[in-house]
């Protein structure tokens, strides 16, 4: 046949992990093939239109860094900016934005369209070529064979997709599209661990059956923030206001008078849901003695009357979604215009991959996104361009590119997958981070993009970008370690109101900027040799505050590793260990390990949890 059937790299899936897989692989130079359902849900957002959020808005900010398409997609069809966490340091910051679905989906098949290498080919995949444990190609549907060394599997949540109304079920990859199901029979015959998961989406509204102007309204914030580090304002689209409401305890009665035909609570689902973004039902049943709920109602986009209500997942009966609608303050009136349901589907033990995320047991075909354990699109996408990565990697025969944990949540993330597995949708938070004063959102660019440009990731724009970026931080903090300012002089005394006391030696601009009084804008006043670029005299300003902050964090881990053999007591109240996930809590409670050595090897206890418990024993000492 005329159409190319010799690929370098094959993916699956064109849902977040097999775009940037598929986008990364042709960056680099293989002729990459990305097949999938349907052309038009290419970046489709199965849930909520939102991208970001914390722990992942880092993870945003590394694809971007290396050269990837979601941040750039963000910045065109977010319709509201926000940075979560602003009162905190910046390792928990997280910028977040609600997106125009529509818009995002645009964006992200225009990026594919432009991208050169890459052929996209709608078409579902039902085989893969499998000889001597080695992958060479796929088959799909129709039976036509497409061949490449290297295939990336990014199926999502289609692999035996099963969909739950109440005690309907019906098969299917996401509402609207087919499930997955000659696939996912023929990797069961293949040497995995298969398992199942779940998650669930909301019902969604018709705004024009909510009173809007009962609830309380959350605008975006002023400086509105940008994601990808080439982003500007000006690509933003028409921003929108979005609203909260709440739930109540009629609510609650609802939802408990309908647990008997839920199929969460009926026994009918057997995958485990993700436990930090439960169904309604399940916050009902965990929280009992919570009266109330928050729901964000976030809009779905500009041109449609849709809202999104955040905070109201569920797999109810439909009759019994219509109530708990209705008895929710501001939706008296509201029409449903998609139920909400849950899903099913196979994962696959991502502890059988490699850190470069190629299979163990089929050489050349790796697996990214929600098919190893993830819930999340950042997660997704920052799977798919790392698998994307070693496969191009591979075709040149280059070594394997895995980035460490201290240096990137995508670090942290494939880590934590392959060494301890997971047993419910994984979902990244700041606090799996050990490093997290190093790892921050804000500087993902410093932390990857030489990397990424070494790899052959970043194009000129985006290179040139950084290094007028990197430049000026450099040029900046030599300038501020060798202006001073001197006792009684102007400079000193327009610092005055700003400081508790007058100055009583000379001190460096650097040194002034690590005073909590002041910042950058009251550093750079005071002459006019400033940096006039945001992201710089931001890294300046980090940078300067936090440097003591982040040495002790360095001299933390050297410790941690001194203090493997140090007894835990076994009545130790680990309720009372500040900063701990219920997650680690409960293997910490269940298991009582005897020595901190001993807990770092529990699945699931992040080394970020033996420093809590590590400055804990010191504290009782
Ligand atoms: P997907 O985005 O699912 O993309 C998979 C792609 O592969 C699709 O394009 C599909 O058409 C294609 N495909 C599948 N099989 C084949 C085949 N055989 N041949 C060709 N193409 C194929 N995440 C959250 O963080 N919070 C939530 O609350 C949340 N709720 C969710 C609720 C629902 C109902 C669903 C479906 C998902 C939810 N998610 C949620 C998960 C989020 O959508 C995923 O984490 C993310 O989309 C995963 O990205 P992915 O690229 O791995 O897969």
């Amino acid at each position: 046949m005329d159409y190319p059937s010799q690929f370098d790299v094959i993916v699956i899936g064109g849902g977040h992990a097999g775009t940037e897989a598929a986008l990364a692989a042709a960056r680099m130079g293989c002729a990459t093939l990305l097949l999938t359902h349907s052309v038009d849900t290419l970046g489709q957002m199965s849930c909520n239109p939102a991208i970001g959020g914390i722990g992942k808005s880092h993870l945003v900010r590394e694809i971007d860094a290396l050269g990837g398409a979601m941040a750039k997609a963000t910045d065109q069809a977010g319709i509201q900016f926000r940075v979560l966490n602003n009162r905190k340091g910046p390792a928990v910051r997280a910028t977040r934005a609600q997106a125009d679905r529509v818009l995002y989906r645009n964006a992200i098949r225009a990026i594919i369209e432009a991208q050169h290498g890459l052929q996209v080919f709608q078409q579902a995949v039902d085989d893969l070529i499998v000889e001597n444990n080695t992958v060479r190609g796929v088959v799909t549907q129709t039976g036509l064979r497409f061949k490449a060394p290297r295939v990336i599997l990014t199926t999502g949540t289609f692999l035996g997709g099963k969909m739950h109304i109440g005690l309907t079920r019906s098969a299917g990859g996401r509402a609207g599209d087919p499930p997955a199901n000659v696939l996912a029979e023929r990797l069961r015959e293949l040497p995995f661990r298969v398992e199942r998961l779940k998650t669930g989406t909301p019902p969604r509204l018709d705004a024009r059956s909510i009173d809007l102007d009962g609830l309380e309204k959350q605008w975006g914030d002023t400086p509105r923030p940008v994601m990808s580090f080439l982003g500007d304002r000006s690509e933003h689209p028409e921003q929108r206001c979005c609203w909260v409401a709440y739930t109540n305890e009629r609510t609650h009665d609802i939802i408990r008078g309908g647990l008997d035909r839920s199929p969460l609570y009926t026994g009918v689902i057997e995958g485990e849901g993700p436990r930090y973004c439960p169904s309604v039902e399940d916050k009902v049943q965990r929280f009992a003695d919570k009266t109330s709920h928050q729901v964000f109602v976030e809009p779905e986009g500009l041109t449609t009357n849709e809202l999104y209500p955040n905070g109201i997942s569920t797999s109810l009966s439909f009759d019994v979604q219509m109530d708990l609608v209705r008895s929710i303050s501001g939706f008296e009136n509201a029409h449903i215009t998609r139920p909400g349901y849950a899903i099913e589907y196979d994962f696959f033990d991502p502890r059988d991959l490699f850190s470069s995320l190629e299979t163990r047991c089929v050489s050349g075909l790796y697996f990214a996104g929600q098919i190893n354990g993830t819930t999340g699109y950042e997660e997704a996408a920052a799977q798919g361009l790392l698998a994307g990565i070693n496969a191009a990697l591979a075709i040149r025969e280059e070594a394997p590119w895995c980035p460490r944990r201290d240096e990137a949540y995508l670090g942290v993330l494939v880590d934590d997958l392959i060494t301890m597995g997971t047993k419910e949708p994984y979902r990244m938070f700041t606090s799996r981070a050990e490093h997290r004063l190093l790892l921050r959102e804000d500087n993902a660019d410093l932390r990857l993009t030489e990397q990424g440009r070494k790899l052959g990731l970043v194009n000129d724009q985006r290179w040139d970008q950084f290094s007028k970026k990197r430049d000026l931080i450099n040029i900046e903090q030599e300038r501020l370690a060798r202006t001073f300012v001197h006792p009684g002089s102007k400079a000193a005394d327009s610092l005055g109101d700003k400081l508790n006391k007058p100055l009583s030696r000379e001190y460096s601009y650097a040194e002034l900027l690590k005073r909590p009084e002041l910042d950058y804008a009251d550093i750079s006043a005071l002459d006019s040799n400033g940096v006039d670029h945001e992201q710089a005299a931001l890294q300046v300003s980090i940078q300067a505050k936090y440097a003591g902050y982040i040495d002790r964090q360095r001299d933390e881990i050297k410790r941690v590793q001194r203090y493997e053999g140090l007894s835990l007591p076994i009545d130790l109240d680990y309720e009372a260990v500040s900063g701990l996930s219920h997650e680690v809590r409960d293997k910490l409670i269940t298991q009582k390990p005897e020595t901190l050595g001993k807990a770092s090897r529990i699945p699931g206890v992040t080394p970020a949890a033996i420093s809590l418990l590590l400055v804990h024993m010191k504290r009782k000492q």
